[in-house]
């Protein structure tokens, strides 16, 4: 993390983990706590959706599949996102990067600013644990075989994201079968910020 001139970390985190995870709820805190804005592809896609605009319409039958949006589209939508005046500063992704290929897109949208990554928190949850609170959060539209594929991409397309964070040096692995507050805890640690 680089101090910029008012004392401020530029922070730019990615938060990794499988569905259910809970990465959305600690990309939040940390968003508060690190003063950057929390950057949810999901949740972008779902407003989309809600709204009806031309990406909604594009992307509401994957979604609700449980299969990833392709990675051109979403590279477009991160890119306009971290272009904001907001996210100058800094910022945590909440699900995404998903593939590879992402990743990829992801280092060239940061190049192309002269800047890096900092760190991604991986969140890791027992399989077992990740089913029991997707059955408990199940959405109205959430069928069991639709919780089954997310884990099933998950572990396909995005688990090879762990590695490749390793071998650049940017993972920490945060234990997330634990209270909501122990596990901000061991991510403020991990980033050396009061949570
Ligand atoms: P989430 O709320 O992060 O679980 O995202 C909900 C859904 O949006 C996913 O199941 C995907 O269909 C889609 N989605 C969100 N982020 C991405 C991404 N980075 N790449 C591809 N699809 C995504």
């Amino acid at each position: 993390m680089v101090a910029s001139g008012d004392g401020v970390a530029e922070t730019r985190l990615v938060f990794l983990g499988a569905p259910g995870s809970g990465k959305g709820t600690q990309a939040e805190r940390l968003s508060g706590r690190l003063g950057v804005p929390t950057v949810s592809t999901g949740e972008m896609l779902r407003s989309a959706v809600a709204v009806q605009n031309d990406l909604g319409r594009r992307v509401a039958e994957i979604m609700g599949s449980g299969d990833l949006v392709d990675d051109a589209t979403m590279e477009a939508v991160v890119a306009e996102r971290l272009d904001r005046e907001d996210a100058r500063a800094g910022f945590i992704l909440d699900g995404y990067p998903r593939t590879l290929v992402q990743a990829a897109a992801l280092e060239g949208i940061l190049a192309d600013r002269d800047e890096e990554l900092d760190a991604v928190i991986l969140i890791e949850v027992p399989e077992a644990e990740l089913v029991r609170r997707a059955l408990a959060r199940q959405r109205e539209d959430d069928t069991e075989e639709v919780i089954r594929t997310r884990l099933e991409v998950y572990r396909e397309k995005t688990e090879p994201l762990v590695r490749h964070y390793a071998e650049l040096g940017l993972l920490h692995r945060i234990d997330g079968h634990r209270s909501i507050d122990e596990v901000t805890e061991a991510i403020g640690t991990v980033l050396a910020v009061e949570v």
